[in-house]
């Protein structure tokens, strides 16, 4: 086993027992998650070494840009990356108490729904175009939960996400609700079975600006409601701001960052979670000073040797060329994958910022 895992083995044990002493019995553990595609030399490593917990109840955010490996993290949950050409090269899942990788098949399509429920950035994802609402979701209650599987549940979960009229509109095809509509009956229909673990990748990102955030607060009420663990997938800190309870930062594959969600806005620990935050709207500062993070996430097939973020990082170093950087603690539950993070300017959230 290369150094860099063998210490972020060690950092996630670490982490594990600083951040939340009842890590043993997290609904969801990630440990040590490697995944490569195809069969080209060398493999395209999607995700290498990736570990991440949710508690029950808890939100966890997961942010990175597009191609950090954040949807590839997301799906092998419920191991719904199909294999080949996906491969498992290394780690454990642990759902619930089910380890997922070595789980035949007919376990897994039982805690698929029940313990564990998906919402895509498109709606249509999850929507067949030409049944109703209604009977997507009765069909959803008759398969993981038999004995509410009722007309008036249909309306009471239509009611509990917010759409109006929800008698009427339990008759209506997904083409007849707008983007933001949809997405409430996806999340309807998610939320049938009950699951402990909602895995939300980017719900908002295809919605504009206002009803992305009414189904981030519809999210957030869910889950004081239902008392559900969300894992949500995001590139926007704006939004992790509003709902998460701990963060983790992926980049180019790698774990580059995890805390508690006000500790990483307030004191980001890693160059690329301080880009980030640099790319939030600040509603202080004017229009045409938008900061950019140059360039774009590498590919699978051509990341930079050392820190795989040197190449767009203001800070970096000589050394940062040379030597992958581990997981290292940088205050209580706090990681980050920069050795330098403490002699660092890098600058927090502002309160101006939007989401
Ligand atoms: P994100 O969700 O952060 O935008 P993904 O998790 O979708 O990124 O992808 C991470 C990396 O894995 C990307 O480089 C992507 O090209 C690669 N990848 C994802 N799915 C596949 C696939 N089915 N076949 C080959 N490569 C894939
Ligand atoms: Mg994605």
């Amino acid at each position: 086993m290369p150094a860099d895992s063998t210490c972020q083995s060690r950092a996630r044990v670490l982490y594990g027992a600083s951040s939340s002493p009842g890590a043993a019995s997290s609904l969801l553990d990630i440990k040590n998650l490697t995944i490569e595609f195809g069969s080209s030399n060398p493999p395209a490593r999607a995700i290498e070494d990736v570990c991440l917990t949710v508690q029950h109840g808890e939100t966890v955010c997961l942010v990175g840009e597009s191609g950090s490996g954040k949807s590839v993290t997301a799906l092998s949950i419920a191991r719904l990356l199909s294999s080949p050409p996906a491969r498992y090269v290394q780690g454990e899942i642990w759902l619930d108490g089910h380890e997922i990788l070595g789980s035949p098949e007919i376990v897994l399509r039982r805690l698929r729904g029940r313990i564990v429920s998906y919402v895509f950035q498109e709606p249509s994802a999850s929507l067949n175009p030409v049944r109703t609402i209604g009977s997507q979701i009765l069909e959803a209650l008759k398969l993981h939960q038999p004995s509410l599987a009722t007309r008036e549940e249909v309306v009471r979960l239509l009611t509990i996400v917010g759409i109006p009229s929800p008698e009427t509109r339990a008759g209506d095809y997904p083409h007849q609700m707008s983007g933001g509509m949809q997405q409430r009956a996806a999340i309807a229909m998610a939320i049938a079975s009950r699951p402990k673990l909602l895995v939300a990748d980017e719900p908002t990102t295809a919605l504009d600006v206002t009803v992305q955030a009414q189904i981030i607060d519809l999210m957030r009420e869910l889950q004081a409601r239902l008392g559900m663990a969300i894992l949500l997938i995001t590139h926007n800190l704006g939004i992790v701001r509003e709902i998460a309870n701990r963060v983790a930062v992926i980049y180019a594959g790698q774990i580059v960052e995890s805390a508690p969600c006000s500790e990483l806005l307030r004191r980001p620990r890693h160059p690329y979670t301080a880009a980030l935050i640099k790319a939030v709207p600040d509603l202080g500062r004017r229009a045409n000073r938008l900061h950019a993070i140059p360039c774009q996430v590498p590919s699978p097939f051509n990341r930079p040797k050392g820190c795989r973020f040197h190449p767009r990082c203001e800070f970096a170093r000589p050394e940062c060329e040379q030597n992958p950087p581990m997981l290292i603690p940088a205050g209580l539950g706090h990681w980050t994958r920069c050795p330098w993070h403490d002699r660092l300017p890098l600058a927090p959230l502002s309160t101006d910022s939007k989401a």
